[in-house]
């Protein structure tokens, strides 16, 4: 039997899911078949449950799904009760759904483990309140930082945010704008989706000091307008999220198929992964179609 897994977002024809997943199923030796879905916030649950009653055993919520996907499950696990967002759905034969979130485990597992990045006592800056911010800010503070800032677009949400996790650590929140009475920090995560515009959030450099750190969660066989704007400001040490990507997907197969794959052999292949998408999409645009 050939277990059905896919990834629900908007927009979707960029996921490397698919083949990260089918990677993980030959290096576990597992039969498995891994699709992309695009949905809107109409039919994301419609989606979900045809997915569910169709024989799919679960599925990854991409953006901006994960706070509605929270809703959808009838069942939280602990990494996603308290983020109110969920990445990954397992679906159980009862017909019950299960919600998870990876990208916190994801995400620092490869800032501590793969790029050795301690967080303890770093000051660090979250940019974006959406459902990956969410997702991972547990996880950052469960490493003790000295201090974790949260800067959005909208404030409100970003105070939301520091209401949810203020008694994990310490928590505050801002606009952009504001930003420059705070900073420099020693790590900034660009957790916004500007990169799906090719725009980097307007930050002002005094967030910045020459050791800095930048990660943006977007990731891109080149750069990112954020890690361009970073490295044109002098920061050397820059990474893309995708090495969260391989890690959360490992987590959420660890989940789905009761295995965690080696995701070294997964990095070795990242530019054929990364490049055979971006081929894939070329030819969907030359003919026509939408993937
Ligand atoms: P959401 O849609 O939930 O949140 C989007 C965030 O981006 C919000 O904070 C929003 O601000 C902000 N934003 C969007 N457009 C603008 C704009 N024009 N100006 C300023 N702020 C803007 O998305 P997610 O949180 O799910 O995903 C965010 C990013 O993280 C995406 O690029 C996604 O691909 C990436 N990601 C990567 C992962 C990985 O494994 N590498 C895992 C998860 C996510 P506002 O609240 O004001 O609307």
């Amino acid at each position: 039997m050939i277990n059905r897994y896919t990834v629900i977002g908007q927009p979707i024809a960029h996921s490397v899911s698919p083949a990260i997943h089918h990677l993980f199923g030959e290096l576990t030796q597992r039969r498995l078949h891994y699709t992309r879905t695009e949905a809107t916030t109409e039919t994301f649950e419609t989606i979900v449950k045809d997915w569910q009653s169709s024989g799919g055993k679960g599925c990854n919520v991409t953006a901006p799904f994960k706070e509605l996907a929270a809703q959808v499950c009838d069942r939280l696990h602990v990494s996603a009760k308290l983020a109110g967002a969920v990445n990954t759905i397992e679906m159980h034969r009862d017909g019950s759904l299960v919600g998870h979130n990876t990208d916190g485990t994801g995400l620092l597992r490869d800032i501590e483990k793969n790029k050795g990045f301690n967080l303890a006592q770093k000051r660090i800056l979250m940019v974006g309140a959406g459902g990956a911010a969410r997702g991972t800010i547990a996880s950052l503070l469960s490493s003790k930082p000295a201090t974790l800032h949260i800067a959005n677009r909208t404030v409100k949400r970003a105070e939301e945010l520091t209401n949810l996790f203020e008694h994990l650590g310490p928590t505050v929140s801002s606009s952009y704008q504001d930003l420059s009475e705070h900073g420099p920090f020693d790590l900034i995560i660009n957790a916004t989706s500007m990169a799906f515009d090719d725009q980097a959030p307007p930050l002002p450099q005094t967030v910045l000091h020459p050791d800095s750190v930048a990660y943006d969660l977007a990731y891109s066989a080149n750069s990112t307008p954020f890690l361009d704007w970073c490295k044109n400001s002098g920061i050397g040490k820059t990474t893309d999220g995708f090495g969260m990507l391989v890690e959360q997907a490992a987590d959420a197969y660890l989940i789905w198929e009761g295995v965690r794959p080696k995701t070294r052999k997964v990095f070795l292949a990242t530019s054929d992964i990364i490049n055979s998408v971006a081929i894939e999409q070329r030819a969907a645009a030359n003919n026509g179609t939408a993937s």
